[in-house]
This record gives C-alpha cells, sequence and structure tokens, in this order.
C-alpha cells in the first residue's frame, strides 16, 4: 500500500494506453501487442494445443510443397514464422507458470509446457520438412547477410540432428540421444538425491555466528550440530568461519565426495556417448559439437581462451594465496602451511573482515526501490537514446503489476514494452530474470512485430515504516536483468531466431555483465543512489572503494577457481577415441589441483558438478563473457563521460543489442570495439599490471 502512496507512477487515471502508440508504430510499419492472457487452466492448455495443431499445419505444408517450386520464402521463412508463433504460446504459458496466483493455473501452465517441449523436439526430425528445404537449398540461391545466415544454419541444425546421414545411422543416433537424455536425467536426480548429514560438536564449529547454531534444524543434540554437507549455504558457513581445518576439510570431503557410487560411473557412460555422437555427426569431439554454435566455433578456440586467462591472472592468483598463506601460518604457527582447498574461504573471510568491512545492511538506505528504478531509467534513457513511459495495464496478473512503453527519444517510434513484477510471493518465481514474451519478427505481412518483455524479480518488499530498500547486489542484479531487457526490446533482427537476446550462450551474458560496472562507480551512484531519511547524502567516496577492494581482493582466487571447472570440462569433452573407457574423476581432478588448489584426491568433484549435464562443453562461457564485458566496458571508460556517455551507449544499441544474432556476434563486438578483443582489459580490471587501482583507469575530466 505503502508503494502506491508514495509512487505517483501508479495513479492510473492519467496514464497512456497502447492504443496511444499505434499511429505512431503504424508510421514506422510496426505492431505493438499487449498479450492477451488466459484466465482459466483449460484456456491455457487450449492455447498450447491450438499453437502446437496450428504449427503442424504449418510444417505439413512446407512438406507437401512441389520440390520444384520451393521459395526462400516458402521452406527456411515459413520455418521461422511457424517456430516463432508456436514460440509465443510457451512463452506465454511460462509467464503464467512463474507469475499465477492460482496453483490450477501454474499447475496447467507447467503442463503446457512440457506439452510443447515434447513437441518442439520433433520438429527437427520431420523428415519431409527436411527435404523441403534440402531442395530449396540445392538450388544454390543468391542470398546474404541475415537471410544467407538464416539458411545456412536452419541446414546446420538438421546436420546436428543427424538428418543429412544414412536412415539406419541417423535412427542410432537418435537411439543414443535418448539414452544420453536419460542418463542425464539420472544425473541431474542423483544430485538432488545427494544428502550428507555431518554431525559437529559446538566445539569443532567454533567460529561459526550464533545465528547458525540457532537456524532450524542445526542443533540436533545436547552438543551434536547436524549440518548439511549437500546444502551450499551450511557448506559455505561452515568454510568460511569454522576455526578447526579438521572440520573445514571433513565437510570439504564429504561434500566433494557426494554422488560419487551412483554418479561417477553414470558421467563416464555420458561422456563415452556424447563423444560417439560427436564422433559419428563428423566432428573430432563433443567440445566441437557444442562449441560449433557459439562465440567460440572450436572446442580449441574455448581452451586456448581459457588457458590465455589462466596464464594471465596468474600473478594476482598467485599474491592472494600468498596473503592466504600468511594468515594461516600465523594462525597455525606453521611457517610452510600450504593453502589447500578447504583453507581458501576461512582466510579470505579472515582478510576480508579486517580489511574491508562493509555494513551491506546500513547501505540499502542508500537504495530505495522506487530512486534506484527512476536512477536506472534516466541513465539507460539517456545513453541508449530512449524514453520509458509507464501505460496502462488492461490485465494485471497482480495488483502492482506496471507496463510500459519504450520509444526512440529521437523519432518517437514506439519499439516495445515491458512489465515489471517486482515483489515476491508465494508460488512466484523466486530469482531475478527477463522473460521474453513477444519477440521481435518481421511478420508474413511485412510488418515489424515490436517486442513485449517482462522483469520478474524478488526485491525486499517495502514494510509499514520503511520502502523497499535493495542491497547492492540487488541493485547491480537490476541493472543486469534490465540490460537483458534492452536487448530483446530494440531489436531490428528479421527473423525470431535472430532477435534481441537470441544470440550464442557464450556471448548472452556479456552485455549485460558489462553494465553491472556502473553500479561500482561513484559518478553513476550519485545520480540516484542517496540516503531515503536524507537525500542530501550521498554514498560516501570510502566505502565505494572499499567494495571495489574487497571485489578485487579475491578476484584472483575467485576466477582460478571458475578457470578451473570451465578447464576440466573442457578436457572431459576433448577429443578422444571412439571406443575409449572414460574415467572423469582421472580426467578431472588433476586440472583442479594444476588450475586451482591442492585437492584430497580421493574426492570426485564431477559427481556433484550439475553444470555438467547441461552446460557440458559450455562452462568455459561465463568467463567467455566476463572477459568479453570487461573488454566492451572500456568503449565507454575512455569515452568523455564514462558510464554515462551517450555516443557509447548508442553504440551499444546499434552494434549489439539492434543486430542481435542477425550478423556473426564476434563481427559485431569488433565494429562496437573498433578493434579486434583482447583479455587484457579483463586481466587489468582484477588488477594484473594495475595493482593499486580498484577502479579501471579512464581520462580524468576537467570540469569535475
Ligand atoms: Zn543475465
Amino acid at each position: 500500500m505503502l508503494l502506491i502512496a508514495s509512487s505517483s507512477h501508479l495513479l492510473g487515471a492519467e496514464l497512456k494506453t497502447v492504443d496511444d502508440f499505434r499511429a505512431a508504430a503504424a508510421k514506422a510499419n510496426s505492431v505493438l501487442t499487449v498479450p492477451a492472457w488466459e484466465q482459466t487452466p483449460k484456456a491455457v492448455e487450449a492455447m498450447i494445443n491450438d499453437a502446437i495443431a496450428k504449427a503442424n499445419k504449418a510444417l505439413d505444408q512446407i512438406g507437401s510443397q512441389d520440390p520444384k517450386k520451393v521459395t526462400f520464402k516458402t521452406t527456411v521463412v515459413a520455418l521461422d514464422d511457424l517456430a516463432y508463433e508456436a514460440g509465443l504460446a510457451a512463452n506465454k504459458a511460462t509467464i503464467v507458470k512463474e507469475t499465477n496466483t492460482n496453483p490450477e493455473m501454474r499447475a496447467a501452465a507447467e503442463n503446457a509446457i512440457k506439452t510443447f517441449q515434447d513437441w518442439a523436439v520433433g520438429i527437427d526430425y520431420r523428415e519431409d520438412v527436411y527435404k523441403a528445404i534440402k531442395a530449396f537449398a540445392d538450388t544454390h540461391p543468391k542470398l546474404s547477410g541475415e537471410d544467407e545466415k538464416l539458411l545456412n544454419e536452419t541446414l546446420r541444425d538438421y546436420r546436428r540432428a543427424g538428418l543429412d546421414l544414412p536412415p539406419d545411422q541417423r535412427k542410432e543416433i537418435e537411439q543414443l540421444r535418448k539414452e544420453l537424455s536419460k542418463l542425464g536425467t539420472d544425473f541431474d536426480s542423483n544430485i538432488v538425491k545427494a544428502n550428507a548429514p555431518v554431525i559437529f560438536t559446538k566445539a569443532d564449529l567454533e567460529g561459526l555466528p550464533e545465528s547458525f547454531f540457532a537456524s532450524p534444524g542445526i542443533r540436533t543434540g545436547d552438543d551434536a550440530y547436524t549440518v548439511m554437507a549437500n546444502v551450499t549455504w551450511q557448506f559455505n558457513t561452515v568454510e568460511e568461519n569454522a576455526k578447526s581445518e579438521a572440520t573445514r576439510k571433513q565437510l570439504y570431503v564429504i561434500r566433494d565426495t557426494l554422488a560419487k557410487e551412483t554418479n561417477v560411473p553414470v558421467l563416464n557412460q555420458m561422456l563415452a556417448l556424447r563423444n560417439k555422437i560427436a564422433l559419428w555427426l563428423g566432428y573430432k569431439s563433443w567440445d566441437d559439437y557444442q562449441t560449433e554454435v557459439k562465440m567460440a566455433k572450436t572446442g580449441a578456440n574455448a581452451e586456448k581462451y581459457i588457458n590465455d586467462l589462466v596464464n594471465g591472472i596468474q600473478p594476482k592468483f598467485e599474491s592472494e594465496v600468498t596473503e592466504l598463506q600468511k594468515l594461516k601460518a600465523a594462525d597455525t604457527k606453521d611457517p610452510n602451511a600450504k593453502i589447500e582447498v578447504w583453507d581458501w574461504r576461512y582466510y579470505a573471510n579472515q582478510r576480508d573482515k579486517q580489511k574491508y568491512a562493509v555494513d551491506k545492511e546500513a547501505l540499502r538506505a542508500y537504495f530505495p526501490f522506487q530512486k534506484v528504478l527512476d536512477g536506472m531509467f534516466n541513465i539507460y534513457q539517456s545513453i541508449f537514446g530512449l524514453k520509458f513511459e509507464q501505460i496502462a495495464t488492461p490485465y494485471k496478473w497482480i495488483g502492482d503489476l506496471r507496463l510500459y512503453i519504450v520509444t526512440d527519444s529521437a523519432t518517437g517510434e514506439p519499439l516495445g514494452m515491458f512489465y515489471l513484477d517486482m515483489f515476491p510471493r508465494e508460488g512466484k518465481f523466486n530469482h531475478f530474470a527477463q522473460f521474453e514474451i513477444i519477440s521481435g519478427k518481421l511478420l508474413p505481412d511485412g510488418k515489424y512485430q515490436r517486442p513485449t518483455v517482462a522483469l520478474l524479480c524478488n526485491f525486499s518488499p517495502p514494510t509499514a515504516d520503511k520502502p523497499s530498500l535493495m542491497t547492492h547486489q540487488e541493485v547491480e542484479t537490476l541493472f543486469h536483468e534490465f540490460g537483458h531487457a534492452l536487448h530483446s526490446i530494440v531489436t531490428r533482427a528479421k527473423y525470431g531466431r535472430f532477435a534481441g537476446t537470441h544470440v550464442p550462450g557464450d556471448f548472452v551474458e556479456a552485455p549485460s555483465q558489462m553494465l553491472q560496472n556502473w553500479v561500482w562507480d561513484k559518478k553513476v551512484l550519485d545520480t540516484f543512489a542517496a540516503d531515503y531519511r536524507d537525500p542530501s547524502k550521498k554514498i560516501p567516496a570510502e566505502i565505494i572503494k572499499k567494495m571495489n577492494d574487497a571485489k578485487l581482493a579475491n578476484a584472483g582466487v575467485f576466477y582460478r577457481r571458475q578457470f578451473a571447472f570451465a578447464s576440466l570440462d573442457l578436457a572431459l569433452h576433448d577429443p578422444h577415441t571412439e571406443d575409449m573407457a572414460y574415467d572423469s574423476v582421472a580426467i578431472s581432478n588433476p586440472v583442479l589441483e594444476k588450475v586451482f588448489l591442492p585437492i584430497d584426491r580421493s574426492t570426485t568433484f564431477v559427481s556433484y558438478f550439475g553444470h555438467l549435464n547441461g552446460y557440458d562443453a559450455g562452462y568455459y562461457g561465463y568467463a567467455w563473457a566476463d572477459a568479453i564485458a570487461a573488454d566492451m566496458a572500456t568503449v565507454f571508460e575512455k569515452a568523455r563521460d564514462g558510464y554515462l556517455d551517450k555516443q557509447a551507449g548508442m553504440k551499444l544499441r546499434r552494434e549489439i543489442y539492434e543486430p542481435g544474432d542477425s550478423r556473426d556476434v564476434n563481427v559485431s563486438v569488433e565494429k562496437f570495439l573498433g578493434r579486434k578483443q583482447s583479455i587484457q582489459p579483463f586481466l587489468k580490471k582484477i588488477g594484473i599490471g594495475a595493482e593499486k587501482k580498484a577502479m579501471p583507469a579512464r581520462p580524468t575530466q576537467k570540469s569535475q
């Protein structure tokens, strides 16, 4: 209630409606759509069934045409059209599942999504459709740009599914895929099922905060405290705080041995199957297969990139470990004490408490939700040449839902819309993410469908005496997620599969990761962050510096751990002979030790590493995107107004957001940078060659 009373944004009567923007949209030959939302479980079910029936009919039409008369439009474009349209129903079902207040609606939507997914898998295997598309490709059409890319990538999808193999081999690939998918399900469920209660005495747990002992389920006897090795927050709290090395090691060994008996053999079989599938499809390895559709393009490129990063941060990693080693040496009175993998969290925590203590809770006062939102809007509107206006929301799935329209600030062209559903409630999606509802696409009638998206977040709600106050991390998340929304909304790609955030998986996070820099910069923060009780008070410079220093202090260890995971994932999916019997632990444990820290060799980290099913040969993408994000940030850092620079912002909009995947992302990144990519800015950012600087260098400004 307080939020509504305190916000002038919600005075419904004054708001324009989407209809007020239709004339401007028509002038730009585009369409704006506020989705019609189904209101009953039956309607949700019918929506998906209708969408599938319609798509099947369109598939039949492609498959049944005379192969001599096929055209670009009746084959490849028709396939993009039908996949796009069917996807709209699935997108809507996803929003219903994640937001609806009625559990029956959520259940119906969940079922609808399952039905859709089962159907979608089969599209690749429609031989009649493949033949029509192949017949068109065989005419050797002269295509260019986005059209050529669409044809090539459509053919690539079929090749990757095995459609250009002889029928018996294709059948076998399908069979292997089914087996692989079943093993993947087993792998995941073995991880979920793995649990390991470990009983400690209070003395074993010396150093832990009282709040931990008081947490539900921890105290299980007179002097018995049960820690679940599989529950991440419990594990982390012990590793960060337990003074006893024996305790830390015991819990670590148990955690890194979870699902050993069940998952090591499953993973070994999965690796063998993946390798076989890759070889049969004509690839040298599974990592080549997985990276073909990414920026990296080959497993070797991904591996080289990660190796360069591993070597690049060596001095920083070494100096951090040395600092931790000194703390351990002093603590244990053993000058030769070594930092093992169960030590780094504890000593890093001790160091941070001594040197970088920042009261994170007190910082919330500077981040009242509405001010942060307005502040972020002002920045993004200014640098990207956009205007955001709240409009009336025809249907609200929750009372405080807001709908906004985005227009180009120079031309007034409407570009799309976004919903904001910002606060938690029972049954709602419980993270922070951007969801595409309607993505951009050139429609068969020649008009452009402008996107509509939603941001689903869970910020702390307002209370009786305080507005919603965000943590700094939440502010960072908002800047990140809203970046994805802009990526979706300003798109100019013709085809659905290339529009907005439909870019390679190792790039999609980079622009948003870049935008996270904004909230670590005093100049940016000062445009909106102020104590809600006394807005003349900005965040003191020394606090911002301390926050940056704290982040930097652990960057070497943080990233080397990430690189170790990326490296072992790539090593598992390297070229191997077809009859190779895999020993996943023998491959991965030495990588962990080489890239990160000494481990206990009885452990089997990979048996509990869920990313190996789903992000297989893809974990490198996190580091890859981080390095590109740091590189991209330099365009702003070198610009006159830094992170508030309009020219740099417009360049991002034109070269990265608007094209999406309609041209090779490597090309877009180079165009944005005005040069080849480099990992140097990333290394510099984490303190290589700039040990004393927390912030990236930027030309100083005369007038300030
Ligand atoms: Zn993201």
